[in-house]
């Protein structure tokens, strides 16, 4: 069982795709993708609900 979110998902053209263990892991990995990968995309409750609502879990 893990957690697993992928940019493309969200309509970014991104290869980016991340699968781990725990959903603080993925937020991490997520935060640490978007500040290198993203800078472009807002830093907002309203962007992290949605990003949020794209994790798969598994
Ligand atoms: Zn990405």
């Amino acid at each position: 069982m893990g957690y697993s979110f992928a940019c493309a998902d969200a309509g970014a053209p991104c290869p980016g795709s991340f699968a781990t263990e725990t959903k603080d892991e993925l937020l991490q990995h997520l935060q640490m993708h978007t500040a290198t990968a993203h800078p472009d995309l807002p830093n907002t409750p309203e962007a992290a609900a949605q990003v949020g609502a794209l994790i798969k879990q598994f």
